[in-house]
């Protein structure tokens, strides 16, 4: 852990006023919804800094639906939507995830309980034990409209949705290539995000 200390010494100074800006509040664009997954970097990948993304990291980026399990995802959101109010909640899923080849192989989180009683909010019913890449990327994908439809089910959610005062959208990273797509309603399919006309 000796890099803290480098960040005391030579990155803080770099971003001072920054940094007394936040001191005492903070007024973030977003929830940043996405996987534990250690490949991931929401700040990165989204080139923003302190400040501005709420991030809340959960194996497999699932969020319960309301009401059935309160726990740290729903109380995240929940404090995001309802108390600082963000403008904007991404749900982020990603290639090659552990926790879809998990859902689709349920014998390898046998001896885990907690991840096989978690996995049952990804709803994934097909079997498969030795998927391929675009199989993951498919349920990956499948899993991020699942979680917008469970993050409508929070009353926090549901009511600014519905006022217009909140928005939501789904993503998938796909790490190797470094391409972020985006999931498009009308077209019910992602599609990539290419900056064009685009607020992120
Ligand atoms: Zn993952």
């Amino acid at each position: 852990f000796r890099s803290v200390a480098r960040f005391q010494r030579e990155v803080f100074p770099q971003h001072q006023e920054l940094f007394a800006a936040l001191a005492t509040r903070q007024r973030p664009d977003a929830l940043f919804l996405t996987c534990s997954d250690s490949r991931i970097d929401p700040c990165l990948l989204t080139q923003t800094q302190p400040g501005v993304l709420f991030i809340c990291r959960v194996i497999g980026n699932i969020v319960p639906p309301y009401p059935d399990a309160v726990g740290g995802v729903s109380a995240t959101v929940e404090f995001a939507a309802g108390v600082l109010r963000v403008p904007d909640i991404i749900v982020c899923g990603h290639t090659d995830c552990g926790v879809m080849r998990g859902a689709l192989n349920p014998d390898m989180v046998a001896d885990h309980p907690t991840v096989r009683a978690w996995l049952k909010h990804a709803e994934v019913h097909e079997r498969d034990a030795d998927p391929s890449a675009a199989t993951i990327l498919a349920l990956a994908e499948q899993n991020v409209v699942r979680q917008l439809r469970n993050l409508r089910t929070h009353p926090s959610v549901a009511a600014r949705v519905a006022a217009g005062e909140l928005r939501l959208h789904g993503w998938v990273y796909n790490i190797g290539p470094g391409v972020v797509t985006e999931y498009d309603e009308v077209a019910e399919k992602f599609l990539p995000i290419t900056g064009a006309g685009q607020a992120r």
